[in-house]
């Protein structure tokens, strides 16, 4: 299922949020959203799903624009992972898992999550009946993202899922979730403030400033050819970061 923004424009009272933003996500890609704090990350990500109604341009998913579809039918073809996971804390989590289903009155809403716990890794006969403060920072984010997946989505929007974990934990997690992608072939649209995750679950990176999208590419042609001050300063700082790692090693 396609993506696309055409000339979006979002502001929250005086602050342009997003300032003419065009995107375009092919059906099966993953697309990296990357940018400093408050360049209209989220904001653009949350347009796909309605939860921001943008003030003019077009948003569309799969070639339809999504004011004409209805928010709950279009919600069920996208999932969802917010930034803070966004499990309810006092629901169980198979209950959590099963949010979607629920809302859809889907009837085997229970075989629905527990299925999608197994996809993630994280069985629901054993994490199924605790609640989100009973699980680590890593299945937490497994649980969130076995909630987005439970209706099988064509399309998975993820914003920083992997932010708040140790490095061997975000490592498992951005494998697990490589497979995922491969095997149910969904699109992926994700916001990341880590330029190496990007490269890794990412077919394209776009570069973000103040509401406006500075470059898209793969990495290797945004080192390459970075055409602003801005790209070049993020991808210099990300490869020095990098390499100061492999002197340590
Ligand atoms: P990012 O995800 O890249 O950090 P956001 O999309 O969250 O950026 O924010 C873009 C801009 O809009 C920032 O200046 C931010 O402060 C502002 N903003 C975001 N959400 C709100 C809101 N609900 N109310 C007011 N301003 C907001
Ligand atoms: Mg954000």
């Amino acid at each position: 299922m396609s993506l696309a923004a055409r000339n979006v424009v979002h502001c929250y009272g005086d602050v342009v949020a997003l300032d003419g933003v065009s995107l375009d996500v092919q059906a099966g890609k993953s697309v990296a959203l990357v940018g400093e704090s408050g360049s209209g990350k989220t904001t653009l990500l949350r347009c796909f799903n309605r939860l921001v109604e943008p003030l003019s341009g077009a948003i569309s998913v799969g070639g339809i624009d999504v004011r004409e579809r209805d928010v709950v039918t279009l919600r069920r073809t996208i999932g969802y992972v917010p930034q803070d996971g966004g499990l309810m804390p006092h629901w169980r989590v198979l209950r959590n898992v099963a949010l979607v289903a629920s809302l859809l009155d889907m009837p085997s809403r229970d075989e629905v999550a527990t299925e999608a716990m197994t996809l993630v890794g994280l069985p629901a006969a054993q994490f199924g009946s605790r609640f989100p403060h009973e699980l680590s920072g890593g299945q937490r984010q497994r649980a969130a993202l076995a909630r987005a997946l439970a209706s099988r989505p064509g399309v998975v929007l993820m914003d920083e899922p992997f932010g708040a974990l140790d490095a061997i934990t975000r490592s498992d997690l951005q494998a697990a979730f490589d497979a995922l992608r491969r095997e149910l072939g969904f699109t992926t649209l994700m916001v990341t403030h880590d330029i190496a995750e990007a490269a890794r679950l990412a077919d394209e990176l776009v570069v973000m400033r103040a509401g406006r999208i500075e470059q898209r590419g793969s990495l290797s042609a945004l080192i390459a050819k970075p055409e602003t001050p801005y790209v070049e300063m993020l991808l210099d700082r990300a490869l020095a970061a990098s390499a100061r790692l492999r002197e340590i090693e």
